[in-house]
């Protein structure tokens, strides 16, 4: 039920960045709703109220609890949108190859991404797990960048677009690093996964929602990351979220990403800030507005540890964002 959910508020909200001002939801399916969260409450009172409450300590890209805008609801019935619904369960993922084992041309920095950047579009598992239509995605930025971020995996706007963080999280990372006083095109975004990992696809031929990357699949992609890092060389290499860390750190270097968030560590001797995804912060807009104001400050915090270390100017005011006033 959990699930549906978050699958159903991520496209939702993945609608309203697109500019989708209403959704219909016919009356019988906000009924059926209705009455699951009931049976899912009764359930829960039943067996002791357990809290599903996700804390930033336990916090992934899957979204949270929902709350459906009553403005997005509207009273006509067309087509469009009659399809919202929770998808079926996660498919199995395939067996796959061993990582990739790759050498770069030789030559300069440029030949060595371009390289890369050809390795990674054309390989042939990448491309199989990507649907029709839909673009694997490489890194993006300078390649002289002294900070590069690392994120999860693309989502439905970044399969489209064959660019990292480009949909709603994307603009608020891209908002953050203004907020360092830097270009998003002076900073180099990646991610673990070069393919959005796959959801079954509905009767409609979309996908809903997204899901974390299997071990498998990271593994798979990592080799990619690790020969981006290497090519770019940044000063700085920063983790957002408990996947992109874990993918870094190494898959069981930690439980909550409370453990190892707000800290200095180390990826293949560069200094690796660990912080909280976008996608985490944004949820945290849907909930209250002490939490979002909270977790916004603890990530800006370690957004100015990465400018100290980086020798970048900090101002007062850049300094109080998010401080209470
Ligand atoms: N979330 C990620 O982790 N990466 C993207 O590219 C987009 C959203």
């Amino acid at each position: 039920m959990r699930n549906a959910l978050h699958v159903l508020t991520d496209e939702l909200r993945r609608l309203k960045a697109s500019g989708v001002k209403t959704v219909h939801v016919p009356d019988a399916t906000l009924a059926a709703l209705r009455q699951a969260v009931h049976t899912q409450s009764e359930k829960r009172r039943a067996e002791g109220g357990k809290n599903e409450r996700v804390t930033p300590e336990a916090e992934t890209t899957a979204a949270p609890a929902v709350k459906i805008a009553p403005e997005i609801i509207a009273p006509e019935p067309p087509k469009a949108y009659s399809t919202l619904r929770a998808p079926p369960a996660a498919p199995r993922v395939s067996s796959l190859p061993p990582p990739p084992i790759f050498t770069l041309p030789e030559g300069d920095k440029a030949t060595r991404w371009a390289g890369l950047r050809d390795r990674v579009l054309g390989d042939p598992v990448c491309r199989a797990h990507v649907r029709p239509g839909k673009k694997v995605v490489f890194g993006v930025g300078s390649i002289d960048a002294q900070i590069m971020f690392v994120g999860e995996a693309p989502g439905a706007d970044e399969e489209v677009q064959g660019e990292p963080f480009v949909g709603p999280a994307g603009q608020l990372l891209t908002k953050m690093i203004q907020a360092m006083g830097l270009q998003r095109q002076q900073v180099y975004i990646g991610n673990i996964m070069n393919w959005r990992p796959e959801l079954p696809t509905g009767a409609d031929g979309r996908q809903y929602g997204n899901r974390e990357p299997t071990e498998e699949e990271m593994t798979y992609c990592l080799p990619y990351l690790r020969a981006q890092i290497d090519v770019i060389a940044p000063t700085i290499v920063v983790a957002l979220g408990s996947t992109a860390s874990k993918g870094l750190l190494g898959m069981r270097a930690f439980k909550t990403l409370g453990e190892v968030r707000g800290r200095w560590h180390e990826y293949c001797g560069r200094p690796l800030m660990v912080t909280y995804h976008p996608s985490y912060l944004l949820r945290k807009e849907t909930e209250s507005k002490l939490g979002e104001r909270r977790a916004k400050r603890a990530a800006w915090e370690d957004f100015l540890l990465v400018m100290q270390r980086a020798g970048l100017p900090i101002s007062d005011k850049q300094r109080g964002y998010f401080l209470d006033k």
